[in-house]
């Protein structure tokens, strides 16, 4: 607890002192681009591992980057979704993995959960797609490999979730919104995005994005994912950056991570 109010203090003393102007206009309001949902776990900070600032990012967090579907929880899952999108009118969203996640790793022992965490348990139900299509599709995975594919799967399964939501739908309709999933790697840093073309976690390659449009992509190594699912809207409104040259345009507008009114 110490080190948090040292911390309280640093934070006063050098990035209040140099950023007042900012947090002036943040207290007018706020207008984040991107509605990032990702993991708990201490190990992955979306501000950090994106770089934005403060009021860029708008963020869900839970134990395995989970969205019940539709109707299915009274959490605040969704109300936060729909403040994002109504409210906030963000049109980009970010669901994101993580490497070693303990909730993925969690459905792996249900009956050990049921026992000693019930209430964690419960919420994994929202994740019983991700376990029955990975013990599934792929029989002979195990291990890390194992935990890895439950990651990668269960991004998916959590976008498919978010279309169960009338605003989703209503806004994917309209060319409004994107969906991207995204994994972090705790490791090394690196962020993989969901190529739905080669239907894998590819590295983001901003020098050659613009030139070689959906051909020629190599997932990396170690992360393949054979993705089984059949063309869908969900592969649709994930088109992501795979026609763009930047991380701007990824996220649409050329303003995407100004801080505006
Ligand atoms: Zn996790």
């Amino acid at each position: 607890m110490k080190k948090l109010i040292r911390g309280l203090d640093k934070f006063k003393q050098s990035y209040v002192a140099t950023h007042h102007d900012l947090l002036e206009q943040l207290s007018h309001g706020q207008k984040p681009r991107v509605l990032f949902i990702c993991c708990s776990d201490s190990r992955v900070d979306p501000t950090l591992i994106t770089q934005t600032e403060v009021g860029e990012l708008f963020v869900i967090r839970n134990a395995g980057n989970i969205i019940p579907p539709y109707g299915a929880a009274n959490g605040g899952e969704g109300g936060t979704l729909e403040y994002a999108l109504q409210a906030l009118d963000i049109r980009q969203v970010i669901v994101c993995g993580h490497s070693h996640c303990g909730a993925m790793k969690g459905l792996l022992k249900l009956n050990k959960l049921q026992a000693d965490m019930p209430l964690v348990y419960d919420w994994l139900k929202h994740a019983e797609s991700t376990r029955r299509l990975v013990r599934d599709t792929y029989p002979h995975c195990e291990g890390d490999e194992l935990v890895e594919t439950l990651v990668a799967e269960n991004v998916l399964v959590q976008i498919d979730n978010l279309q169960t939501y009338p605003v989703v739908r209503s806004r994917l309709h309209q060319g409004k919104l994107k969906i991207y999933g995204w994994i972090y790697n705790i490791e090394n840093g690196e962020v993989l995005t969901y190529d739905e073309a080669t239907h894998s976690y590819i590295k983001p390659d901003y020098q050659s994005i613009a030139e070689s449009v959906l051909e020629d992509r190599n997932p990396i190594e170690g992360c393949p994912i054979p993705y089984t699912m059949p063309q869908t809207a969900l592969q649709t409104s994930l088109q992501t950056s795979l026609q763009t040259s930047s991380l701007q345009d990824w996220y649409g507008e050329t303003d995407t991570f100004s801080v505006s009114g």
